[in-house]
């Protein structure tokens, strides 16, 4: 497989390259030469396939012959190495709970891959990759778990300081070893700026090689694709396939599902489900897109102006707004109305929603509301106890902490607080 940079100005790589630069050097993000087929036979007997093989099947032409069968096996089966289970919420609305991994969030996934594809890599390697992140709270914590001990490549992260919840900070700052984290004194907007000026650097590009680890690398983008089967594999009724809400901020997920879709999965229709907001679903609305400035909300994981994955979204779909909005309905949701889904769900159905499953769930009530007989199903993209003061506030009770959580208070936070700006990053940088 190939992947072109959607900017068009840079030659195609394969899934090796593309994984290890991140971005294009024109700054296009990578894309497929082609959608690969999911075998029809593969999805006939779906519920009948180990995760692992299901999930290798599924990667393997999007990897190509960048990695070897036996080691993208390995790869695949420690990346799914954890339970994502279909939950029925009530009649109508099912939740694919994908917060079972190490830091409660659904980017483990992703990371995890993303990780052990890197280290694959870093084998014939030249010289260490330094993996530059920025964090508005639940990549940073994925990214050093998955990353965490992997030989060959060093992880800095960037997070805004007394912005993050207090189990995100300590999942990205207790790790230790090649994970470093940086408390910049600014918001995540200043975060990214200072990735962004690293990435465009020539004397750190020089010295470094850099790479990026969110859903901008195809690494960390593609396997998402994977929740998507796996919700089908969970799905009974075969002749009526679900609904999809997805609570969505960088399209990263979204984008990834389309792909499973593009390729044959069964899916009725996707919901894009996001805050305030909102970019994309008003170019669903209006067929205008404009990026803005991000708004702070309690769904913070989905608070982006600019969605990076929108070009791969309009690429999917032949740029064709008609199509997109055949496939795709946005939904933008107030944090009141996220606050009362939390409430009323658990009210009705004794289901803990987080802020941002809520989002889904309330956008896949409105587009279900005058079908009766559909039937849906929300992704669940982080567990409840990672916002505790919004979920515990809109239930009247208190939530236990699953032991991956508890065991991280005893941990010592360690992070180097830096300055917002490039200057003072890049000289750390240089000096490391
Ligand atoms: C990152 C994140 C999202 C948004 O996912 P995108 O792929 O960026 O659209 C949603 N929910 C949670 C909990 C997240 O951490």
């Amino acid at each position: 497989m190939q992947y072109h940079s959607l900017n068009k100005q840079s030659p195609s790589v394969n899934f090796r390259e593309a994984t290890i630069a991140g971005q294009a050097p024109d700054k296009g993000l990578y894309f497929p030469d082609h959608i690969p087929v999911i075998d029809p036979a593969l999805l006939q007997v779906i519920a009948d396939v180990s995760r692992e093989e299901l999930s290798f099947r599924i990667m393997r032409p999007y990897v190509g012959d960048a990695i070897d069968e036996e080691s993208l096996f390995r790869i695949v089966s420690e990346t799914v190495g954890f339970p994502i289970p279909l939950l029925q919420i009530n009649e109508q609305i099912s939740s694919l709970e994908l917060f079972h991994g190490p830091t409660l969030a659904f980017k483990d996934v992703g990371a995890r891959f993303m990780s052990r594809c890197l280290g694959h890599f870093s084998k014939q390697n030249k010289g260490r990759i330094t993996v530059l992140v920025a964090t508005s709270g639940d990549t940073g914590g994925a990214v050093a778990n998955g990353f965490l001990g992997v030989d060959g490549v060093d992880v800095v992260i960037l997070y805004p300081s007394g912005k993050v919840s207090a189990v995100q900070e300590l999942q990205l700052t207790t790790c230790g070893q090649n994970i470093t984290a940086l408390e910049i004194a600014g918001s995540f907007d200043d975060c990214q700026s200072m990735v962004k000026d690293a990435f465009m650097d020539a004397d750190l590009q020089r010295t470094l090689q850099l790479t990026s680890a969110n859903s901008i690398n195809v690494a960390r983008w593609l396997p998402q694709q994977l929740y998507y089967l796996f919700a089908y594999q969970q799905w009974q009724d075969r002749s009526r396939p679900p609904v999809i809400a997805v609570p969505s901020g960088n399209f990263g997920n979204l984008c990834a599902g389309l792909m499973a879709f593009a390729g044959g999965l069964p899916v009725t229709h996707f919901i894009a489900a996001c805050n305030v907001n909102d970019a994309v679903p008003e170019y669903l609305r209006t067929g205008n897109y404009s990026a803005k400035s991000a708004i702070p909300t309690i769904s913070n994981a989905m608070d982006v102006g600019a969605p990076s994955n929108f070009v791969r979204l309009l690429e999917i779909f032949g740029n064709d707004h008609q199509r997109i909005v055949e496939h795709i309905t946005g939904y933008t949701v107030t944090d009141d109305q996220t606050r009362q889904t939390i409430a009323d769900i658990f009210r009705s159905s004794g289901y803990v929603l987080d802020p941002h499953g809520a989002v889904a769930c309330y956008a896949l009530q409105q587009f279900l509301a005058d079908k009766p007989g559909r039937k849906g199903i929300i992704l669940e993209t982080a567990h409840p106890v990672k916002f505790p003061e919004t979920v515990e506030a809109a239930i009247g009770q208190s939530l236990a902490m699953p032991e991956a959580a508890t065991a991280l208070f005893g941990r010592q936070k360690q992070a180097i607080k830096m300055n917002a700006g490039f200057q003072e990053l890049k000289d750390w940088l240089m000096s490391r």
